[in-house]
């Protein structure tokens, strides 16, 4: 490559990075050409010349604002085309893959569901195929990439999955299955945090961003994702806040990933199931279902004023309260948001929660946090995996320092 040719890329990467930064700043609220000059300190040639182009390749609309003139005419703003980029993301559980194709604030506009098979080569083609399906029933819009999230170790360039005991996935090369074919970028990640992403992404409109929080995912073991300065935490090997798998009790449960006491053990969904098999076992209740009751149940349950339920509740929630305390320690967040059956159920729980933490702490430990429910609901995870092809696309405005490093083959560990 020839020195003017190295210039000429460099001059070409710069324009598309203004690009995106000035999509990013124009997704979030409409504005106008001034506005843009004055939150960027680009010249107002520059900007001219990239909203331009931009409105060229149809990104962007510019109309008058529809509210009363403050003096002299109404300015004339800027909007996002919705439709003109879009991203497809895949979710994948153990019962079902889901497969969406949203527009750039997450709105879907076509979703199909591909059924579980034991076979994961089989399985992934058809999620493959369905992927591609979807895409191809496209009229319009710039597909940006595909998103993918799962409960696993996996590695978020190659889309390796080491380990996702969840799913009974070992070894699994999903990234290269699921591309195999495709022009279009791939980006993987571990599901909790995907749903940390997704948290800060889609927040709503007029909400404040959140820049410092973890999201707490509770189906079926206990992940966190930790959004720390406005960033991921992915730690050195992308193995960062597997806070589930951290010790609750010195003699306790043996866990999943092979510890004793993991905080997953005793607060995940599965294990507030199990629980509830215990304590009615011990109170010689009959159990209408062999495989269990669920935690769907066990809310209602609690809801109708079942002591049992309202108690085993009760304990899960001190155990929650501890593991919150240690993410109050460790990233001193502004909120924790909290998803799955503590979503649907914390007008329930909040007290005893709150109650569990403040008796294990000062009061100033806890004068700035919130506890807050997803509010993504059975979405969460969705929207993490499209939230992880938008957010790579669209440039965050922020001082250099805070900007992000270029994307490393790292392992995001599992959680569940
Ligand atoms: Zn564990």
């Amino acid at each position: 490559m020839t020195l003017t040719n190295r210039n000429a890329m460099r001059k070409s990467d710069l324009r598309e990075a203004n690009q995106r930064l000035l999509l990013n700043i124009i997704r979030q609220h409409p504005v106008s050409r001034a506005d843009i000059v004055r939150i960027t300190g680009f010249s107002a040639s520059s900007v001219t010349f990239v909203v331009n182009r931009m409105i060229k390749q149809g990104l962007l609309s510019e109309s008058r604002s529809a509210g009363p003139a403050q003096v002299g005419r109404r300015p004339l703003l800027l909007r996002l085309q919705p439709g003109s980029l879009l991203a497809a993301g895949v979710e994948i559980a153990r019962s079902e893959a889901r497969v969406a194709i949203a527009d750039v604030n997450g709105v879907i506009l076509k979703q199909r569901t591909v059924p579980w098979h034991p076979d994961h080569h089989i399985f992934l083609v058809r999620v493959r195929e369905t992927i591609r399906g979807l895409v191809a029933t496209l009229a319009s819009g710039r597909l940006l990439g595909v998103g993918v999230s799962l409960a696993g170790t996996i590695d978020r360039t190659a889309g390796h999955v080491v380990a996702a005991e969840n799913l009974g996935w070992l070894d699994v090369d999903a990234g290269s299955i699921l591309s195999h074919g495709s022009a279009e970028p791939f980006y993987f990640e571990n599901d909790a945090k995907s749903r940390a992403l997704a948290e800060r992404w889609f927040c709503p409109p007029g909400a404040k961003q959140l820049d410092n929080f973890v999201f707490v995912a509770l189906r079926p073991g206990l992940g966190t994702g930790v959004i720390s300065d406005g960033r991921l935490l992915h730690g050195a090997f992308g193995a960062a806040s597997e806070f589930g798998h951290t010790s609750l009790y010195p003699d306790g449960r043996r866990c999943v990933c092979g510890g004793i006491g993991c905080w997953e053990e005793y607060a995940a969904q599965r294990s507030l199931e199990r629980l509830y098999c215990e304590k009615r076992r011990a109170a010689h209740q009959p159990q209408s279902d062999p495989a269990g009751t669920d935690v769907d149940e066990i809310i209602r349950l609690a809801r109708n004023g079942s002591p049992l339920a309202l108690d085993v509740l009760r304990e899960i929630a001190t155990y929650l309260g501890m593991g919150f305390l240690n993410l109050n320690a460790a990233f001193d967040p502004e909120a924790i948001v909290v998803g799955d059956y503590l979503a649907s159920a914390w007008d329930l729980m909040k007290d005893w929660v709150w109650e569990t933490m403040r008796a294990r702490t000062a009061q100033q430990h806890l004068s700035h946090l919130r506890i807050i429910p997803s509010i993504h609901g059975n979405d969460s995870a969705l929207k993490g995996a499209l939230a992880l092809v938008l957010s790579d696309f669209f440039t965050e405005y922020a001082p250099p320092a805070a900007k992000s490093t270029p994307r490393k083959t790292a392992h995001s560990r599992r959680s569940h």
